[in-house]
């Protein structure tokens, strides 16, 4: 088939790939390309982060992993690291629900917490208790990503001083003591997300649309699995 895929952003040009591979013909289109897409500015760690419904996303999930991990291992300049992280709580929680996705899942031990013992930076660390909001650290191949914000209703994308002084301020105890920081930019998303997300296949007359969106916070660890889908859902349809 000649498929047109509008947007190329990390969902858009997963599902070309995979597309393509499965012998279709694609074109993308797209109001805005690389580095100026949301997907430029995720973290892009995995990690299933606001995003629903929770058996469609687990399966999406698991299989982004698994391809991401094999990415990790065979084909190191794709640019993706394989690299341990510690998610902080300050009161006893259950095993999270995608537990089962990731196959070394633990309990942290005390020593490994960050408020223990000086934390090392060749992990992630996601603190989403802290006083004030979100906080984490994302060691990556060429930067460190410290983060966040979560505003539901705020579509502006322009940087906040005041926002990205409360970033540093949350982030300064998962970081080693006097660590010096050496502020390269300052980087605002939005985080597009509905109930769920919209992964299915409309009829239009002779033409066949298959949505693929609403991802939320995890549309790089959702990215294979859905992209996946979409080849399932693009192959039922075919003539
Ligand atoms: C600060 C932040 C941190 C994040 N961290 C993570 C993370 O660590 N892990 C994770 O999994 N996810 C993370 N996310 C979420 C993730 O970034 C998104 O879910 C993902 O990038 C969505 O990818 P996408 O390809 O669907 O959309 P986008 O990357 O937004 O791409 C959309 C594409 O569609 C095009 N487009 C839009 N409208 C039109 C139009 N009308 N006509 C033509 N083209 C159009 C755009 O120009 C663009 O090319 C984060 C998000 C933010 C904001």
């Amino acid at each position: 088939m000649f498929i047109v895929i509008l947007g190329g952003g990390v969902s858009g040009l997963s599902c070309g790939i995979r597309l393509l591979e499965a012998g279709h013909s694609v074109e993308v289109w797209a109001r805005e390309l690389t580095p100026h897409t949301t997907s430029d500015v995720a973290a892009a760690v995995w990690y299933p982060y606001r995003a629903w419904p929770q058996e469609r996303v687990i399966a999406w999930a698991k299989r982004t992993y698994t391809v991401l991990e094999s990415l990790a291992r065979e084909q190191p300049s794709a640019g993706i690291l394989s690299v341990p992280g510690v998610e902080v709580f300050r009161r006893h929680v259950e095993d999270p629900w995608w537990r089962d996705s990731v196959p070394d899942f633990r309990r942290a031990r005390a020593d490994e917490l960050p408020r223990v013992t000086p934390p090392p930076t060749d992990r992630f660390i996601f603190d989403d208790e802290c006083e004030h909001g979100i906080a984490y650290v994302i060691p990556r191949a060429h930067d460190c990503i410290l983060g966040g914000t979560v505003e539901e209703g705020n579509a502006s994308l322009v940087p906040d001083a005041e926002a990205a002084r409360g970033i540093l301020a949350r982030t300064a105890p998962l970081l080693p003591p006097g660590a010096q920081l050496n502020v390269v930019e300052h980087k605002v998303g939005l985080r597009p997300g509905r109930p769920t997300v919209r992964l299915e296949a409309e009829v239009f007359g002779e033409r066949v649309v298959v949505h693929d969106y609403g991802h939320g916070g995890a549309g790089v660890t959702l990215s294979w699995g859905c992209a996946e889908e979409v080849v399932q859902l693009v192959s039922a349809h075919a003539r």
